[in-house]
């Protein structure tokens, strides 16, 4: 018996080109490989005779080769093999085109089954490129239901399934870790049984059973997690702060805080006055002022005589913040530091040293900071702004490090309260459901290339007004499958040929990280009139003078995206506009995106786009700072997912400290989840 940490290339077939193939999909061990899970089935076990072929209704039959394969030459590259087969029924042509290594296997005289479409009509039904076994040959790719795996260049679904077959055939699935109770209780597979049959399901039931029954578990377990991580810092005692008054704060203000702002911050003084550590999630929407929720924190933080950082996803984020900190906080003897990538080598060791010293109380910084050479004094609180960039496992690496800090998470992504309740499930959370008062709805529009001339003419309109524009595209550079607008193109076309009096800048992901930011700290300073960018400008830049954001083929973003987008705007005085460009004619599409003009609401969104596109969407993509979900992330239900937070919450209530096996196999995977987590953010 092999073990589940074995290496693949102990399958045959599976050589050092194949291993490399599949160290692309992140496969590695035989456990990889078992849990690299189908992303769908094709149900291949129906058998027909040939008359009861329908058109666009793949089926099985079986036929005799009435004829030996007979191969033409047409043209360079292009062989065509015709076959006869029948059965008793009827006769059918197959064609098949430069296979005629395939089709030479086929014997005049014997039978075989087939897997194909008819097409045609009943004059003269023709079959192009079936597969096709001998009738004593173990089911491949006929009379079965055919896994399709997520694959990647040079490999094959077939190499995958063969290499999958010879894993399970080898060694264990991994263990069962759902206890009994909840099995029943849910009527849920065994873990052996779903293992083997999510890979070779006997039926389309089957298929969707053991997918429930793995994306069951990886919610269970990862729900477990977050309770015991809460648990486990519940658990802890701090010094509770003494000194809660902030009055001086206030005054320092040059506004007054919004009803939402000043309950976060009451509830994080409660936390902070608690003698446990705080873990807290501030989810606002764009513009609601989460800065200075995280500012009030930091400052009762340095106020009871502990260091606080503030980590921010990007660097020009980073240098915003602390722009705005320091001049807030310095006058309340807060001593403020930045501690970014782009210091010099000298400048980064003094930093450290001072933080290290604690001469600095603030220390404002990319989320290296967490790293492991910064040493803190005395860190009393961390604030992670714009959280899904700081996801689960850095939360968990933070705790790692064996300190216990408070810790302040500050999220604009809406999520639906659904997925917040997984995704958030150690934290608690203040929610920022108010804009700060005079705040103006930017007005939004989709319009088609009809509108090009006006779109334009606006651009210069609001330039001649002093004021920037975003210009968002949806690709770095022309492809040519998709007639998408890319971002370079456009760049060079709107400075050479539209705006070739204003300032164009270009901004996307392929740019290095320090020429991104010579980018956008040159725009925030009004160096550029027009920024044509890619989703790179997504997160938290701060530009209040930017007034209108012109989205191009809009309908390739999400909805929770492009609210994303226009956020970017309408964080100054000035009337602030976000134009949707589409050419799609497709209705559905059309009216989710007017949607999006109706409302700025942007739970409202996140719902919508929950119900567009499941929940698969928000587990699969690596900005979620979740875990990678191996089951969950290719489509699942809010059902299951409910279920399996509910099941989770009484185990770790009735069973989640015993001593049982199954109890030490949960916190093991539990771990293994965690720390894969770790390995894919950033
Ligand atoms: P968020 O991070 O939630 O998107 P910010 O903290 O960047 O929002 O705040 C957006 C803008 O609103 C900033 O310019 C900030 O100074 C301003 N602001 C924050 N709170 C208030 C308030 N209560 N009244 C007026 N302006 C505010
Ligand atoms: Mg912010």
């Amino acid at each position: 018996m092999a073990k589940l940490t074995d290496p693949i290339t102990i399958l045959k077939g599976v050589g050092p080109t194949k291993a490399k193939q599949f160290n692309q999909l992140n496969i590695r061990t035989l456990e990889d490989l078992i849990c690299h899970f189908p992303r769908g089935y094709e149900d291949r076990t129906r058998i027909v005779t040939i008359e009861k072929l329908q058109p666009d209704e793949p089926a099985c039959f079986k036929a005799m080769v009435m004829s030996a394969p007979r191969t033409s030459h047409i043209r360079k590259g292009l062989d065509v093999t015709k076959v006869q087969v029948a059965d008793y029924t009827a006769r059918l042509t197959l064609t098949f085109f430069n296979q005629k290594f395939t089709t030479d296997k086929l014997q005049y005289g014997k039978e075989y089954i087939f897997y194909g479409t008819v097409s045609g009509d009943f004059i003269g039904y023709n079959m192009t490129s079936p597969v096709f076994e001998e009738l004593d040959s173990e089911p491949i790719l006929t009379r079965r239901v055919l896994p399709i795996y997520p694959l990647t260049a040079g490999l094959s679904n077939a190499s995958v399934l063969k290499a999958v077959r010879q894993a399970l055939a080898i060694c264990d699935p991994p263990a069962e870790v759902l206890p009994a109770s909840v099995r029943s209780a849910f009527g849920i597979l065994p873990a052996e049984r779903a293992y083997y049959a999510i890979h070779e399901p006997a039926s389309m039931e089957e298929a969707a059973l053991a997918k429930k029954r793995l994306i069951f578990e990886e919610f269970f377990v990862f729900s477990a997690g977050l309770a015991l991580m809460r648990a486990a810092r519940s658990g802890k005692a701090v010094i509770p702060y003494k000194n809660l008054d902030l009055s001086a704060f206030y005054s320092a203000l040059p506004f007054t805080l919004t009803g939402a702002q000043s309950r976060a911050i009451d509830e994080i003084a409660k936390d902070f006055g608690s003698g446990k550590p705080m873990n807290r999630l501030v989810q606002g929407d764009v513009g609601s002022g989460k800065t200075m929720v995280a500012a009030a924190a930091a400052y009762l933080a340095v106020k009871n005589n502990q260091q606080a950082a503030l980590m921010a996803p990007t660097e020009i984020l980073a240098e915003q913040h602390y722009q705005s900190l320091n001049k807030l906080l310095t006058p309340l003897g807060v001593r403020t530091c930045l501690l970014t990538g782009s210091l010099t080598p000298k400048q980064k060791k003094d930093t450290r040293q001072a933080i290290a010293d604690g001469q600095v109380d603030l220390i404002i910084g990319t989320h290296a900071l967490v790293s492991d050479s910064t040493q803190f004094q005395n860190l009393g609180l961390v604030v992670a702004d714009e959280q899904h960039r700081f996801g689960v496992g850095q939360r968990a690496a933070l705790l790692g490090k064996g300190k216990d800090p408070h810790v302040l998470v500050m999220s604009a992504t809406p999520i639906p309260r659904t997925l917040a309740l997984l995704m958030y499930g150690d934290l608690e959370v203040s929610i920022l459901d108010e804009l700060p008062p005079g705040r103006q709805q930017t007005d939004t529009f989709l319009v088609d290339e009809s509108y090009r001339a006006r779109i334009n003419a606006f651009i210069r309109k609001q330039v001649a007004e002093n004021h920037q524009c975003f210009v968002v595209c949806p690709a770095v550079e022309e492809n040519g499958d998709l007639d998408l607008k890319a971002a370079t193109v456009w760049a060079e076309t709107l400075q050479q040929t539209v705006f070739p009096d204003l300032r164009v800048a270009l901004l996307h992901g392929q740019m290095k990280g320090s020429e991104k930011e010579a980018v956008m700290g040159a725009f925030a300073r009004q160096e550029a009139d027009v920024l044509v960018a890619t989703t790179v400008i997504e997160v938290g830049v701060d530009v209040p003078n930017a007034t209108l954001m012109v989205i191009e083929d809009a309908d390739r973003f999400g909805l929770s995206q492009l609210h994303q987008l226009r956020g970017r705007v309408g964080r100054g005085d000035a009337k602030s506009f976000c134009i949707l460009t589409s050419r799609t004619k497709n209705a559905q599409t059309l009216a989710r995106m007017k949607a999006l003009c109706k409302t700025t609401d942007g739970f409202e969104i996140a719902e919508e786009d929950l119900k567009l596109r499941g929940p698969g969407d928000f587990f699969g993509s690596r900005q979620s700072g979740l875990p990678v979900f191996r089951a969950a992330s290719l489509s699942c239900d809010l059902q299951t997912l409910k279920q399996a937070q509910q099941a989770s919450a009484q185990w770790i209530e009735t069973e989640g400290s015993g001593v049982t096996p199954e109890a030490e196999a949960m916190r093991r995977r539990i771990g293994e989840l965690f720390l894969r987590a770790q390995d894919t953010v950033n």
